[in-house]
């Protein structure tokens, strides 16, 4: 196991319906080393991709971005989630159905802070069924930016996001995959590496 996969087995609580929440060190209180031990992995991982931008989501990407940039040197932007439908103009907007909320969010952000020169890393805590993630690419793409790499910290591999994303073409490196997880036991599975 690595050293995310520990920290999930030590702490993480599995739900019913499909969540994991791990809120002790991701979602509400953030562990900075293990953030940074991430950002290190995600380092190693894209070596030699010329990113010059971070892109990650409101709210519990931002934490993960902001220490994963420090290893990458490049600045972090983060998605906007708004329900304001009149901010068209200077904005790149994207449709996103929450996961966890199951409400609709229109993400969007600056046209100012994206353009056809950046080659982007996204990042974003969870991927489930890639909705989040496809709105992610879907505003690069109206940038005419290059998504260089997706970094994850937790994808549930059996849920379809990962698939998706990877059918794509995309390179998707999440640090855990759940394969399954079992709420009356608590436990978890990984795939193996
Ligand atoms: P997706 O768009 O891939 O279906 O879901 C990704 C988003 O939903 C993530 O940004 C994350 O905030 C949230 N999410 C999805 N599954 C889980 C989960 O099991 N636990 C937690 N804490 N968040 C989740």
């Amino acid at each position: 196991m690595n050293f995310l996969e520990e920290k999930i087995v030590k702490e993480g609580i599995v739900k019913e319906g499909n969540v994991l929440k791990v809120d002790n060190f991701l979602n509400h209180q953030m562990d900075i080393e293990l953030f940074n031990e991430m950002g290190r992995e995600w380092k190693k991982r894209f070596e030699g991709k010329n990113i010059n931008k971070i892109l990650t989501i409101e709210a519990s990407g931002i934490g993960i971005a902001c220490i994963a940039a420090q290893h990458f040197n490049v600045p972090v932007v983060f998605a906007k989630k708004s329900k304001s439908i009149n901010l068209e103009g200077e904005m790149y907007t994207a449709e996103v159905e929450s996961f966890t909320h199951k409400n609709k969010n229109q993400v969007i952000v600056a046209k100012k802070f994206l353009n056809e020169n950046d080659r982007v890393l996204l990042i974003d805590d969870f991927l489930a069924n890639g909705c989040a993630l496809q709105g992610l690419i879907q505003i690069v793409q109206s940038a005419g930016a290059t998504v260089e790499g997706i970094g994850i910290a937790i994808e549930k591999g059996f849920q379809t996001g990962g698939k998706i994303i990877r059918n794509l073409g995309y390179q998707l490196e999440s640090l855990a995959i759940v394969d399954a997880m079992n709420a009356e036991t608590g436990e978890i599975l990984f795939r193996e590496e």
